[in-house]
C-alpha cells in the first residue's frame, strides 16, 4: 500500500510512500536487534566518529534537507534553514556523548562497587508531522550515542526528509540497520513499535490523547517511555515590561510555523492595567505578518499542514469568540488561516483551554502576579511559557511558581538542545536533549568487586 505526500502551500502531490504493516514492521525490528550486537561491539570513541561522520553528511544536504522539510510540512525556508543548523549542531555535541557515559566508583563494605551505563536495546522514536526532522534527531542522537539502535517512525503526512536521513546514516557508513524508519500509519506501524517485546524505550512526540495509548501499551511489557505532549503556554506581560517589545515578539511566539508547535505561546496574558495600551501595539504587529509562499524571503508564516487539520482549527472560532485582529491570507490553493487574536476576559473560551495547535493567541487579563500565576498554571498541560518584566526578581519568583518545563524572560523562546527539555503535568513524563539525554537511554549496572 502507498500513500500520497501533499505539499500543504500547493496541495500538489510531491510524493507517493510505502504504507508497511505490522508483519514488515516486525521485520525491522527483527533486524534492529540483529544490529545490536555489531553496534555493542563498536568501541566509544568509534560509535562517537561515526556519529561525527553522520552529522557532517547531514550538514553537507543541509539544503536538500531543508527545502524539503519546507516541501513536505509548509515551515518557511528561513526556519527549515536555521532549524537545520541547530540539528547539525545537536547531532555533533550528541557525538560526543558517546565517549561521556561514564560510571562511578562507590567505596563499599569489603570491596568497591562500579557503575556502567548499558544500552537498553532497540529504541522506537515516533514523531509528529510539525518538526518531522528536527524530533525525530532529539531522541536519534543521544539513543545511538549511547550504543542503542533506533527504529524512526514518522508521521505518514511529513515522512520525506526522515527516509532521507536514513539514507544519509547509510552514507556515513553506520553499520547496516543501525538506523531504519519504518514508514506507515500509527495504529498499524506505531502500535506494533509499541507491542513488540524488542522494543526496549520508545520517545514519543504527539498529542497527549496518543500519548496516554503509548504509555498504556507500553505498560504491558514495562517499555521505557519518553513522552513530549501537548501545551497551552502562557505568555505573561507585566505592567513594568518593555511593552513593545513583548508586544512585537508575542505574534510569533505563537504563528511561527502557523502556531503548530508545542511550545506554542497561545495564552496571552497581560496586566490589567495596560492591556488597552498593549493591544495598540500588538494590533500593527499582527497586521504585519506575512502568510504565504513558505519559499519566499519575506514570508513569516505558511500555511496548516493539511485540510483536516484546518477544519479542526477552524471549529475553535465557531462561536463567534470576540475577535481583536487577523493578519490577511492568500487565495488560490494551499491550507491557509489566517493568524488570529482573540480576547477572553474571565479566560474560559475554547481557545483559551485547549490546544489548537494553530495560529490563535488568546488575550487574557490579570490583576497581579498571584493572578497571573494562578491563571497560566489553570490547565492540565505544562510545557512552556514566557515571562515579561525589567523587574528580575520578579521574573524569577514567577519562573519558579510556573508549573511547565521550559520558561524564557523577556524571549519567547526557551529551547536549547544544551539545555533539558520537557514537560509537566499532562505535557510528559522525561527530558529530552541537555548533557544528561544519552542516560535517558541507558541502564544503569552496578558490579561489586570484593577486596577482601
Ligand atoms: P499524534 O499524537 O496524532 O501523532 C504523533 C505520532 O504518533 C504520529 O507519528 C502518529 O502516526 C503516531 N500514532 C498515532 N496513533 C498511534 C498509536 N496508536 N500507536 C503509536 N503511534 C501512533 O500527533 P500529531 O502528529 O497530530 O502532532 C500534533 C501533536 O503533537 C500536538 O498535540 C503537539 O502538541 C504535539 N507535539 C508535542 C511536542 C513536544 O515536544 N512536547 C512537539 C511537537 C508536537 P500517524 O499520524 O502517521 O498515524
Amino acid at each position: 500500500m502507498h500513500a500520497e505526500v501533499i505539499n500543504p502551500a500547493t496541495e500538489d502531490i510531491i510524493a507517493t510512500v510505502e504504507m508497511l504493516d505490522e508483519a514488515r514492521t516486525e521485520h525491522a525490528v527483527r533486524r534492529a536487534s540483529a544490529a545490536m550486537n555489531t553496534w555493542r561491539s563498536i568501541s566509544a570513541a568509534d560509535r562517537a566518529r561515526l556519529l561525527q561522520r553522520f552529522a557532517l553528511a547531514v550538514e553537507a544536504d543541509m539544503e536538500n534537507l531543508a527545502q524539503l522539510e519546507t516541501r513536505n510540512c509548509g515551515h518557511t525556508l528561513n526556519n527549515s534553514r536555521f532549524t537545520l543548523r541547530k540539528i547539525v549542531d545537536c547531532m555533533l555535541f550528541y557525538a560526543g556523548a558517546a565517549e561521556r557515559l561514564i560510571g562511578k566508583q562507590i567505596p563499599v563494605d569489603g570491596g568497591i562497587n562500579i557503575t556502567f551505563h548499558e544500552p537498553v536495546g532497540v529504541v522506537a522514536v515516533i514523531a509528529p508531522w510539525n518538526f518531522p526532522l528536527m524530533i525525530a534527531v532529539w531522541g536519534m542522537m543521544p539513543a545511538l550515542a549511547a550504543g542503542n539502535v533506533v527504529i524512526l517512525k514518522p508521521s505518514e503526512l511529513t515522512p520525506l526528509t526522515t527516509l532521507r536521513l536514513v539514507e544519509l546514516a547509510t552514507e556515513a557508513g553506520l553499520p547496516d540497520n543501525v538506523v531504519q524508519v519504518v514508514t506507515g500509519t500509527g495504529p498499524a506501524v506505531g502500535q506494533t513499535l509499541l507491542d513488540h517485546s524488542d522494543v526496549g524505550k520508545v520517545v514519543f512526540t504527539g498529542s497527549t490523547a496518543v500519548g496516554r495509548t503509548v504509555m498504556t501499551s507500553a505498560a504491558r511489557n514495562l517499555k521505557r517511555v519518553t513522552l513530549e505532549l501537548g501545551g497551552k503556554s502562557a505568555n505573561i506581560v507585566f505592567a513594568d515590561a518593555d511593552l513593545k517589545a513583548a508586544a512585537e515578539a508575542a505574534p510569533m511566539g505563537v504563528f511561527d510555523n502557523a502556531g503548530q508547535d508545542c511550545c506554542a505561546r497561545s495564552r496571552l496574558l497581560v496586566q490589567r492595567s495596560v492591556i488597552d495600551e498593549f493591544i495598540e501595539l500588538l494590533v500593527p504587529a499582527v497586521r504585519s505578518v506575512v502568510v504565504g509562499d513558505p519559499t519566499h524571503a519575506d514570508t513569516h508564516v505558511g500555511p496548516l499542514i493539511s485540510a483536516t487539520h484546518r477544519e479542526r482549527v477552524s471549529a475553535f472560532l465557531a462561536d463567534k469568540p470576540q475577535i481583536v485582529v487577523q493578519a490577511d491570507i492568500p487565495e488560490g490553493p494551499g491550507y491557509w488561516f489566517p493568524p488570529t487574536v482573540i480576547r477572553s476576559d474571565d479566560g474560559r473560551a475554547p481557545t483559551a483551554t485547549q490546544e489548537i495547535f494553530g495560529p490563535v493567541v488568546t488575550v487574557i487579563p490579570f490583576d497581579d502576579d498571584d493572578d497571573a500565576v494562578r491563571i497560566a498554571n489553570d490547565t492540565t498541560y505544562g510545557l512552556a511559557g514566557s515571562i515579561w518584566t525589567r523587574d528580575i526578581g520578579q521574573a524569577l519568583r514567577t519562573a519558579r511558581r510556573i508549573e511547565a518545563g521550559n520558561l524564557s524572560i523577556n524571549s519567547n523562546s526557551a529551547v536549547r538542545y544544551q539545555a533539558p527539555f520537557g514537560g509537566f503535568k499532562q505535557s510528559g513524563i522525561g527530558r529530552e536533549l541537555g548533557p544528561d539525554a544519552a542516560l535517558e537511554f541507558t541502564e544503569t549496572k552496578s558490579v561489586y568487586i570484593s577486596t577482601a
